[in-house]
């Protein structure tokens, strides 16, 4: 049971810790999902905060430029250059030289100024048209003039009042804005371009994902995938719209967000930004193997944490077990040290054969009244010392209580023998020589599977079985044994129910006046008539009633029904008859026997005379003292008193003068003799022969043959019972037969 409730606190702990890493298990499976959800937002913002910067810093870069473009062209629009050269120092004394790659101008009939003096006709390029129409145009670098890093050209109208008369042209080096936009871009997780209205790349931010091969976004996106050319045309119009925005792509390649702005009225620029998700669930894959390292370390804790618990609980049980199976006096191992250490011996060791022993010292109570308990104390330790000493390795002994010693032994065919002898030995330990006397039962284990309680169980049966009988020291447990155990044990539990559902009947034997040859009375015998176990005779119940004490009922109970049938038989005229009832030794013993016997007679107004009380020779030979008064007590009330089986045991004639008696009932023992041996008959002769002197009437038991009966009557006996007259029989038939006699003889 104990075990039992362990294991389930160790399935319980291991459920709470399971559950406890499920549980956390499931908070950061939620935790790493939420990060996901959450980087989605906030790149989508981070991604628009990053083109707003970019956006604003290009705004206020190419305002700059401009203005400085528009003030030269105001300040040029009246002078006149004779090269080049001349316009560049002049330019440049008005821009420290820093502002611009390259400035230049187109004059009012429509021709730039290269560096090689040349002039080259631009009234029909883009940027002239633009500022003829009063715009500033800004464009990637323009074709005319070749320069070997990324750049950009910005051309700004001359104005004479309203009139547009020529124009500025300037080239800037575009590093500053890269690497502006190349800082504002710094998360390495995609590109960033700034495109014009037909989609051609300005200049990039020099990123990891920056792919330096393509010339025009929209056909780098359509090229690349059909889904991304379906964006094209929403971010062109959106760009040209001088909106922004933030599309979620998703593509062959991956999934991420794209964003969109426009740049500057002027420019008809766009920055276009965007960040791979892809790279973000990198992140978050990160993010997921460190919180599986942390689950599997923080499982790791609890399992260990568990184990630890397990360890301690496991050896705290060993300690426990330990305080429980030792037996406190002798140290050895107490029932519950006996039971596991069996258990493990027969697992361990299973081609050994094994006996399991029950002893005890019969007596050994006198030895603590006589010469104290730390005597006592000191032989129990030094027999356990001895038991402990033969029986270890491989077996084991244990003392179970007071002086009760269990023993699982290597059996062989010799090994009671030889234990019985060992035994003597242990018990000389006792110099005061009481202690000779023990009761041993055995059971050979035949089955070593067997629960150990089991085991337990019949050896105890086979030592019960002799603990009350004198004759015996030692006993076997059998299946035989065992049914007969079994068999008083039902008996045992039906008794008290039986005798209220009126199962006891009383059959009766009669008893022959030899000389009339009439019935004189009759012996009650009890009889069981038992729904389970059907009809059953007293040698089968009485012996385990005056074991159990339970006779004492059983007595009175027959008493009561005869004196019940004696008060009807005088009813209907019979009064020369006696019945005798037999009076167990436990009954005779009870303290209210006396009590009993004279509520019986004033309740049934019967004349106790007409009552014989049937004790047994035995009776009389043991503390004869108090049995006598008692008897003496029954027979002054009235009650006829009749000594059963004379002749078993060894009371002898001698003792008949002092005895408070009636009848002597003489036991077939003798009759069984007689035919052969001329000496008993004399000594039935004699007994006859002193029992009429003391006035003692005389009947002879088991008289079964005529022959018998002749002798009977040759020596003077009074009278006889037995199956030559009658086996005991049924009321009904008995009565009827009395009756019959009665009536005949009237
Ligand atoms: P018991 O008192 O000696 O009773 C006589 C027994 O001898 C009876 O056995 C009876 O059936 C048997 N018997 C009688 N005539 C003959 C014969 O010719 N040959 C042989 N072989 N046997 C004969 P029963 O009825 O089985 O009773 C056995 C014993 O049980 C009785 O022996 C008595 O000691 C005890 N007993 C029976 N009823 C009671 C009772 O109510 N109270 C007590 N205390 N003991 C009872
Ligand atoms: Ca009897
Ligand atoms: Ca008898």
């Amino acid at each position: 049971m104990r075990r039992k409730i362990i294991k389930f606190e160790h399935i319980k702990k291991f459920i709470i810790i399971l559950i406890v890493l499920i549980i956390s298990g499931y908070m950061i499976f939620k935790y790493i999902y939420n990060i996901k959800e959450e980087s989605d937002i906030v790149v989508a913002k981070s991604l628009n905060s990053q083109m707003n910067q970019s956006n604003t810093y290009i705004s206020k870069y190419l305002d700059r430029k401009i203005k400085i473009l528009d003030n030269i062209g105001k300040l040029l629009k009246d002078k006149k250059f004779k090269s080049i050269e001349e316009l560049r120092t002049y330019t440049s004394v008005l821009t420290d030289g820093n502002e611009f790659q390259y400035i230049s101008m187109i004059d009012s009939k429509g021709y730039l100024w290269m560096p090689d003096n040349k002039k080259i006709d631009v009234r029909d390029k883009e940027y002239y048209v633009g500022a003829l129409m009063g715009r500033v145009v800004i464009s990637s670098v323009v074709d005319e003039i070749k320069v070997d890093y990324d750049a950009i050209s910005i051309c700004v109208p001359i104005y004479d009042g309203d009139k547009v008369v020529g124009a500025m042209f300037a080239i800037s080096d575009a590093k500053d804005l890269q690497k502006e936009l190349t800082t504002n871009f710094n998360n390495n997780l995609g590109f960033c371009y700034i495109i014009d209205n037909k989609g051609y790349v300005v200049f990039r931010a020099e990123n990891q994902y920056t792919d330096n091969e393509f010339i025009n976004f929209y056909h780098y996106m359509a090229y690349n995938d059909v889904n991304l050319g379906n964006y094209v045309e929403n971010i062109r119009t959106n760009v040209a719209a001088h909106n922004s925005g933030v599309i979620n792509i998703s593509n062959s390649s991956g999934n991420g967000y794209l964003g969109y702005d426009s740049i500057s009225e002027n420019s008809n620029w766009a920055i276009v930004s965007y960040i791979s998700n892809d790279k973000i669930l990198e992140y978050g894959k990160n993010v997921s193997i460190k919180s599986v390292q942390m689950i599997t370390f923080i499982g790791a804790m609890l399992l260990f944490i568990f184990a630890y618990i397990l360890k301690e609980e496991i050896h705290k049980k060993k300690e426990t077990e330990k305080v429980y199976s030792i037996d406190s006096l002798t140290k050895i191992n107490n029932i519950i040290g006996f039971s596991l250490a069996s258990k493990k011996i027969l697992k361990k060791y299973p081609h050994n054969s094994y006996i399991m022993i029950l002893f005890d010292i019969q007596k050994f109570r006198y030895i603590n009244h006589i010469y104290g308990y730390s005597y006592g104390d000191k032989i129990l330790i030094s027999i356990a010392k001895a038991l402990n000493k033969k029986f270890n390795k491989e077996q084991t002994c244990a003392r179970i209580n007071a002086d009760n010693f269990m023993i699982l032994a290597k059996y062989y065919d010799e090994f009671p023998k030889d234990f019985e002898k060992l035994l003597l030995e242990v018990l000389s330990v006792d110099k005061k020589n009481i202690l000779s006397n023990y009761k041993i039962g055995f059971y050979i284990i035949d089955n070593k599977k067997e629960l150990i309680k089991l085991m337990i169980d019949k050896v105890s049966y086979a030592w019960k079985y002799i603990k009350n009988n004198p004759n015996k020291n030692v006993s076997f447990y059998t299946e035989i044994l065992m049914n007969e155990i079994m068999e008083e044990e039902i008996l045992e539990s039906d008794m008290k129910k039986a005798l209220i559902n009126n199962e006891f009947q009383v059959y009766m034997q009669p008893k022959i006046d030899l000389k009339k040859g009439e019935i004189c009375g009759a012996e009650a015998l009890a009889r069981w008539i038992s729904p389970k176990m059907g009809f059953m005779f007293p040698d089968k119940f009485i012996p385990l009633f005056e074991k159990n004490g339970f006779i004492v009922e059983l007595d009175f109970f027959i008493l009561e029904v005869m004196l019940k049938k004696m008060k009807a038989l005088t009813y209907d005229g019979i009064n020369n008859f006696t019945v005798s009832v037999n009076q167990s030794r436990a009954t005779i013993c009870d303290p209210m026997y006396i009590s009993r016997l004279t509520e019986l007679i004033n309740k049934y107004e019967v004349s106790p005379s007409l009552i014989e009380l049937e004790v047994t020779e035995s009776i009389f030979t043991v503390n004869c003292d108090d049995i006598l008064k008692v008897i003496a007590i029954a027979k002054g009330m009235g009650f006829k008193i009749s000594m059963d089986d004379f002749g078993s045991g060894y009371s002898s004639l001698n003792l008949l003068k002092e005895m408070p008696i009636n009848e002597l009932k003489l036991d077939r023992i003798f009759l069984n003799e007689t035919s052969t041996s001329t000496r008993s008959k004399l000594i039935i002769k004699n007994i006859i022969e002193m029992a009429k002197a003391l006035e003692i009437e005389v009947v002879c038991e088991g008289v079964e043959t005529l022959e018998q009966v002749d002798f009977l009557k040759e020596i003077h006996c009074d009278m006889a019972q037995g199956y030559y007259f009658g086996k005991p029989m049924p009321m009904e038939q008995f009565e009827k037969i009395l009756k019959d006699q009665t009536f005949s003889n009237n």
